[in-house]
Order: structure tokens, then C-alpha cells, then sequence
């Protein structure tokens, strides 16, 4: 009598659980997969020598016992050496991924393959480009599909680990490497052969991907909470073609030459890879001046790797009228990637008032 009334605390709390315990493995086991998109590009992780290259598809099938935790899907962008991505691709990248978070509400993440060499480059014009709270993440490898040792397949499966992981959120675009999560805006390749070759100089890595989990050292950039679209920096709907903006390398002995063919070849942005801290030499520096003159924009980064050049917006506009150029610092923007920035901000305005906005640290 005692043992049949529901209402009775210890034994109601018995069935419930018994009930759980029951039904558990059965919710578990249709749980599903996070979804993660592979677009593949090319580069060393798809090299096999001898001019043959590995698809995507088979990136993916070289991954043992993928399929029972992720729902991988896959396609071919392009496969080719890195140097060999052009704008043009970055355009269509970016438009890409942009459909495929609006068409695949289910969709974890995207992970980009991509040769190493430019990488960051690609990194930085995605994460100025796609909008999503849902993280980009592009991986490669520095051995290729052939060598011993080839680290494509570790890489490629912590890449989809982390697009799948929901603390991955709100950390824009990213780099994976050599277990090392890195920000698009601070990584760069920093070796030409070593698997430790992604570094942040002047960041340090957002996190690793341990094997039993992943681990932050920094918080993510957007806030997101729980939505899934933001506005990107650059919106691609409005992006048409992008400006011709060149970087000229500052050495001991640099002169006008290089300056002055670039301003006649037409480029509307200059990024200077000054000295230091946006030094360069007299002939460079009669070259630039002659450039804002005829209204070419000029970043002066720098070519030891790390630090900034202040943006010194107060000195760099205090001359400045319609028609003219400026010279501002690219803040701790590289030259490559000062570069990105300047052709996205030039493909919106002319006006260098307005430019300086965009590279003002974040
Ligand atoms: N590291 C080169 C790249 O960035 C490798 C070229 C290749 O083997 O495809 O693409």
C-alpha cells in the first residue's frame, strides 16, 4: 500500500531516476552531430608532389572516425598554392561563407584549407568581411600530404573541433596550427618551415586545442550572447571591386623609383614597410609627399614584426584637403594586412578622415 502512493518523495524520486538512467543513452545517442562546413583552397596540406594535389573530400575521409562525432560537410573552392589566391577569390570566399551562414542555420562553423604562406592574409580579409557570431577557421599544414610526419590531418581535425565548439563563438576569424588557436588580426607566418611557424607577436594565441579539450587565454572579441548574425566591418553587398593599393619595402638605400612607378601605375593606397616606426629614406619620403599631392593614400607600417606605428591621425590629416592623400600609421597592422584594410576602407571612401576611423585600434 505504502510502496504503490505516487506522492511519496523517496519513491517518485526512485522511477524518475530509473527512468533517466533508462532513457539517457537513448537521448544521447540521437543527439545531433554539430555540423561544421570544410571549404578546401589548396596549399601544402593538399600537396602530394609531382603536381597532384588531395580534394577536400579526401582531407576529410583521412581523418579516422570523423563521421561519429561531427557532421562534416565539404567542398572543393580551388587547389592551389597560396600565392595563387587572388581578391578576387578572397571576394567570393567571403561572399561564400556568408551564404552558407544564412542558408545553414545548422551550421557549427566553416573551416577554410589554405596554403600557409598567405594565410593570414585571407584570415584578416574574412574577419573584416563575415559578420557571424560562428567562427572561421582556416588551417593548413607545413609538411605536405606526402612527407613524414605530415601534420595536415591533426590540424585539420582540431580546425573542426574548434568550428565546432560552442566557445568558439564570437571570436571572428582564426587561425589553427601546431595546436595553437590564433586571432586573424595578430597571427602571422613567421618561419618558412617549422610547424611552429604561426605566431602572434604582438598578441600571443588566443588558446590550444588540448586533446581533451580547448583552452582560452583570452575572451572572445564579439559579443555575441546568443545571436547568430553581426554586422561585419566591410559588408560585401557593398563591396565592388577593390582599389590597387601596393606595399613598398624601407632598406638602407631605398629610392623614389619604386614609389613613383607605383603612383603612376595608378595604386589609391600605399602601405610603406618603413624601418621601424615609420621611417624610411629621403627618396622614399620625397616620393610619398609627391604621392599625397596627387591624393594617394600612404600606411605606414614596419618591417621588424611586431610593435605599432601610431596611427597619429592629429599630424597625419592636419594638411589634409579634397583631392589630397594623408599619411597615417597602420596602429600593429603588418604591411600585408595594412594593405587588406586600406583596399576595404578605399572601396568605401576616398576620404581620409573617415579611413582613419577604420584603423584606430579596436
Ligand atoms: N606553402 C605553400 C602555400 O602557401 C605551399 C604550396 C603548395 O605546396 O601548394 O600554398
Amino acid at each position: 500500500m505504502l510502496l504503490l502512493r505516487w506522492n511519496l518523495m523517496p519513491v517518485r524520486h526512485l522511477c524518475l531516476l530509473a527512468c533517466l538512467l533508462y532513457i539517457a543513452p537513448e537521448l544521447s545517442a540521437q543527439r545531433p552531430r554539430p555540423a561544421v562546413h570544410v571549404i578546401a583552397t589548396g596549399g601544402t596540406i593538399s600537396n602530394l608532389g609531382s603536381g597532384a594535389r588531395r580534394t577536400g573530400e579526401e582531407l576529410i575521409r583521412g581523418i579516422p572516425g570523423l563521421d561519429t562525432t561531427f557532421a562534416v560537410t565539404v567542398e572543393q573552392f580551388s587547389n592551389v598554392a597560396s600565392g595563387s589566391i587572388t581578391t578576387e577569390h578572397w571576394m567570393a570566399l567571403a561572399r561564400r561563407i556568408d551564404e552558407l551562414f544564412r542558408t545553414r542555420p545548422d551550421l557549427r562553423g566553416v573551416v577554410v584549407t589554405h596554403g600557409t604562406d598567405t594565410m593570414e592574409e585571407t584570415a584578416f580579409f574574412l574577419d573584416l568581411t563575415v559578420g557571424s557570431c560562428r567562427p572561421v577557421v582556416l588551417t593548413g599544414a607545413m609538411r605536405r600530404a606526402v612527407d613524414i610526419g605530415a601534420e595536415g590531418p591533426a590540424n585539420l581535425y582540431n580546425s573542426i573541433r574548434l568550428a565546432a565548439s560552442p566557445s568558439a563563438r564570437g571570436r571572428g576569424t582564426m587561425v589553427l596550427l601546431n595546436d595553437e588557436i590564433h586571432a586573424a588580426r595578430f597571427v602571422t607566418k613567421a618561419n618558412t618551415s617549422r610547424l611552429d611557424a604561426f605566431a602572434s607577436p604582438d598578441a600571443g594565441p588566443l588558446g590550444v586545442t588540448d586533446p581533451d579539450t580547448l583552452v582560452f587565454h583570452q575572451p572572445p572579441s564579439r559579443s555575441c550572447g546568443t545571436r547568430t548574425a553581426q554586422a561585419p566591418t566591410f559588408d560585401m553587398k557593398s563591396v565592388g571591386t577593390l582599389p590597387r593599393a601596393d606595399i613598398v619595402y624601407s632598406y638602407i638605400g631605398a629610392d623614389s623609383v619604386t614609389v613613383n612607378a607605383l603612383v603612376n601605375a595608378g595604386a589609391r593606397g600605399l602601405v610603406l614597410a618603413s624601418v621601424g616606426r615609420g621611417g624610411m629614406t629621403p627618396g622614399q619620403a620625397a616620393a610619398v609627399r609627391r604621392g599625397v599631392d596627387r591624393g594617394v593614400l600612404v600606411i605606414m607600417s614596419s618591417r621588424t614584426g611586431s610593435g605599432r606605428v601610431p596611427l597619429n591621425e592629429q599630424e597625419g590629416l592636419k594638411d589634409w584637403s579634397p583631392g589630397r592623400g594623408a599619411i597615417l600609421g597602420a596602429e600593429d597592422l603588418n604591411p600585408q594586412k595594412a594593405r587588406i584594410l586600406l583596399m576595404l576602407a578605399l572601396a568605401r571612401t576616398q576620404d581620409p578622415r573617415e579611413i582613419a576611423r577604420y584603423f584606430r585600434r579596436p
